[in-house]
């Protein structure tokens, strides 16, 4: 087979195989530039950087297998911007996503005009937070497309990516997206409500209670743009997963954009429904990444600005280098360090930051392995005593050699301690198991996603 015709065959099949979005944003036009037979690495131009670094990290493996399986061995891909001969150049303006969602706009009417919405039912609207709005994010690399797509669905909220779902680790920024997007779109004059879905789950309860159910559907089909935070916490709920759904298929129905975050990716909520989770993955999933240290001093830069103060460069390093991985804990630490400085009426320099940040130590050998069995069994939606158990399916296997993992990461206890947590297992059986998952960390992006996920979860409560 020429590499040209098989290009040809595996862009068709990622076609099909990928999300629609995902294809439009990142494959649509790619084309093939040369085959290299001696390292067996296919070529392929792509329209820009935004698609060069998704292709090439985060799409990587499934676009190799498909290749892979055309072309009948392994080979490998690089990805690179090409610009074919005539393109034409007036879109070189917005960033890729901002460009496709005005593009799928301007063919279609806009939201607000292509249905009449049900009349405002009289009921208290979620307040915004203020502060949280895009132009107080700081985007890191990483996070720039997350940031250009969320901004692409506030623009043109129900062109393209539509349900628009968020996803990533404690306090990296996914409330203050969401909001964002509220912001905007309640600007233009459209419905934006925002819910935490535990909210949603509550007003649910209520409306049964009270026997007001239609007037709780009312209210949620009624927005033009629906934005639940958190719907990790809906995962497990029946009744609130079947009422979700039927909102979200009527507001789908209905050209209502619907934006959604989540602690972790769809795949990796267990307990959610199967048709929910497909919804999801029906439009774009964007994840956001922990900030690196030059966007941290950024973000506290910017923070400081907004007080009139200045951070020393010492202290503001310092702090950065405490709260790596999230950026609640990195507003924590400095409220207080403003705070200590405003009350005491000390200079803001090393000493006295570091006096606060004393008062930060994580007490890490407070967690226990049955903390770990507990956090370990929920997030995999098995019980402790499966997980201890004798059974060994495929899940059951994988969440075990994850629980034991954590265990050794995070507590103090010893091989065979932990094998005695997990049903009496060998501690030879452990370390294996930990050898597993610590290989698997390097090369599953998802797999570690999850393992932090737990790791916070495990040190919740404990700072
Ligand atoms: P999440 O919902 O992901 O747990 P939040 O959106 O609540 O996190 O963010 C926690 C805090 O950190 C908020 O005060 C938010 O404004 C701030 N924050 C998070 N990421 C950024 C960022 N990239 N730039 C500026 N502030 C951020
Ligand atoms: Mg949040």
């Amino acid at each position: 087979m020429k590499p040209q015709d098989a290009w040809n065959i595996a862009y068709s099949q990622l076609e099909i195989q990928l999300d629609r979005a995902s294809f439009d944003t990142w494959l649509r036009g790619a084309t093939f530039l040369g085959f290299d037979a001696d390292s067996g690495v296919f070529k392929v131009g792509v329209a820009n950087p935004y698609a060069r670094e998704m292709l090439q990290h985060r799409l990587y493996r499934d676009v190799r297998r498909i290749m892979s399986d055309v072309w009948g061995s392994r080979v490998e891909l690089c990805f690179e911007v090409y610009k074919p001969p005539a393109a034409d150049s007036d879109s070189e303006e917005l960033p890729l996503f901002r460009l496709l969602a005005k593009q799928a706009a301007a063919e279609a009417e806009p939201l607000h005009q292509k249905v009449a919405r049900p009349a405002r039912p009289d009921l208290p609207e979620s307040e915004l937070n203020p502060r949280l709005t895009f132009k107080r994010f700081v985007c890191n690399a990483a996070n720039r497309m997350t940031y250009e797509a969320a901004l692409a669905v506030a623009e043109h909220p129900a062109s393209l990516y539509n349900p628009f779902l968020l996803y990533g680790g404690v306090g990296l920024g996914k409330t203050h997206l969401l909001q964002s997007v509220a912001h905007i779109c309640r600007e233009r004059g459209l419905r934006a409500i925002y819910i935490p879905s535990e909210v949603f789950t509550n007003d649910l309860v209520d409306a049964i209670r009270q026997k007001t159910t239609a007037m709780f559907r009312d209210k949620y089909r009624s927005a033009d743009v629906l934005l639940v935070d958190d719907i990790q916490f809906i995962a497990g709920k029946e009744s609130t997963q079947e009422e979700f759904f039927h909102t979200f298929n009527t507001l789908y129905t209905f050209n209502k954009q619907i934006v959604l975050a989540s602690d972790r990716h769809p795949s990796q909520l267990h307990t959610l429904e199967d048709r929910l989770r497909s919804r999801f993955g029906g439009g774009l999933i964007m994840d956001l990444q922990p900030p690196e240290f030059e966007t941290r001093l950024a973000i506290l830069d910017m923070w400081a600005h907004e007080r009139g103060l200045t951070l020393p460069r010492s202290v503001a390093e310092t702090i950065a280098n405490r709260a790596r991985t999230n950026v609640r804990e990195l507003e924590g630490i400095f409220n207080q360090i403003i705070a200590t400085t405003q009350l005491s009426k000390r200079a803001l320099n090393m000493d006295m930051a570091q006096g606060v940040l004393d008062g930060y130590r994580r007490p890490r050998h407070h967690v226990t392995l049955a903390r770990v069995l507990d956090v370990t069994a929920r997030y995999h939606g098995v019980s402790v005593s499966e997980l201890t158990g004798p059974r060994r399916t495929q899940k059951l296997t994988q969440a075990r050699q994850i629980g034991m993992y954590l265990a050794r990461e995070v507590t103090q206890a010893s091989l065979p301690q932990i094998g005695e947590a997990f049903g009496g297992r060998a501690h030879s059986t452990v370390l294996h198991s930990c050898n597993k998952i610590a290989e698997d960390l390097e090369s599953d992006e998802l797999l570690r996603r999850g393992v932090e996920a737990m790791q916070k979860e495990l040190f919740t409560g404990l700072d």
